[in-house]
């Protein structure tokens, strides 16, 4: 009798903003800890929009994760690509550093995996659902949760309370996926006329890899990537990495 109450009146209605990783991995916990609480979240997305292509998961957060929900773990784990090696290639010079396991998957597929368990639990997910005035939600609620990624609308309508430091750094990304097979953890640097290019790659299924290109803003600048068409930058950055891409333009797409 006194677990009922005690349960009953530890029995929350949660709020989620934001239903990326965080967000839908927050519920499933949840759920897990009680199954009585009623969860929902808003997402501004369709369940099959994201942004990015491979993400990529250490060792140790892999642990974490069978820790926490072995469930969605073991679907995680199906589907990934693993290595053992991250290498770091400059001018004519390869090297290989072993020992550092981590995996990659599609970003979308890890939602797909998410969403999918969110719902086995009872999680309510609203999507195409951007949420602009969180007041009457907070107010209709026990637990409002901001898991609307690194630009918040939660964490900006809250900063008296949260008093947030955000440390912004200057270096601009793009993020593209190849056809191309990274086997590792990839981190090659090019040089041209207009500065220094970094690209993070890695293979994250049987046919993609990530190519994340990363520069500081006078390259950008130099590049003229700032007035650039979206298809005249991939054949630039195509270029950039041409010995590394086998010469071919094979970066698919830009996101
Ligand atoms: C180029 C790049 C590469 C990365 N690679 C990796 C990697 O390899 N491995 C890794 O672990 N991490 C990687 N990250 C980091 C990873 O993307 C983030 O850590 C992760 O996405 C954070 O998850 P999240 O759920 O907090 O936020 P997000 O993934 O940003 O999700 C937030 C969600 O909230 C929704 N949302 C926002 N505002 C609202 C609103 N007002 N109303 C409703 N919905 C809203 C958004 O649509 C989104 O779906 C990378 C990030 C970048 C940019």
């Amino acid at each position: 009798m006194e677990y009922e109450k005690w349960k009953m009146e530890n029995t929350m209605r949660i709020t989620i903003i934001g239903g990326g990783p965080a967000g839908l991995y927050f519920a499933i916990l949840m759920k897990k800890a009680d199954p009585a609480h009623q969860i929902k979240i808003y997402e501004r997305n369709g369940p099959d929009d994201t942004f990015g292509w491979g993400v990529v998961f250490s060792g140790k957060t892999l642990a974490n994760l069978r820790a926490a929900d072995e469930e969605s773990h073991a679907e995680i784990t199906r589907e990934f690509e693993a290595w053992d090696n991250v290498d770091v290639v400059h001018g004519d010079e390869k090297i290989s550093i072993h020992g550092n396991s981590f995996s990659g998957i599609a970003r979308l597929r890890l939602l797909k995996i998410l969403q999918r368990r969110a719902e086995e639990l009872d999680v309510e997910v609203s999507y195409r659902t951007e949420i602009q005035d969180l007041e009457p939600l907070r107010q209709d609620c026990d637990l409002l949760v901001g898991a609307d990624g690194v630009n918040s609308t939660v964490r900006l309508r809250y900063a008296d309370q949260f008093k947030p430091e955000l440390d912004l750094r200057a270096h601009r990304y793009i993020w593209y996926g190849t056809n191309q097979l990274f086997h590792g953890l990839t981190l090659t640097f090019r040089k041209n006329e207009a500065g220094t290019f970094a690209a993070h790659s890695y293979k994250f299924n049987k046919t993609t890899s990530t190519f994340i290109v990363e520069c500081d803003p006078q390259t950008w600048e130099r590049a003229g990537f700032a007035t650039m068409s979206d298809d005249d930058m991939r054949e630039y950055v195509a270029n950039v990495f041409a010995g590394d891409l086998d010469g071919l333009l094979r970066i698919t797409e830009s996101v």
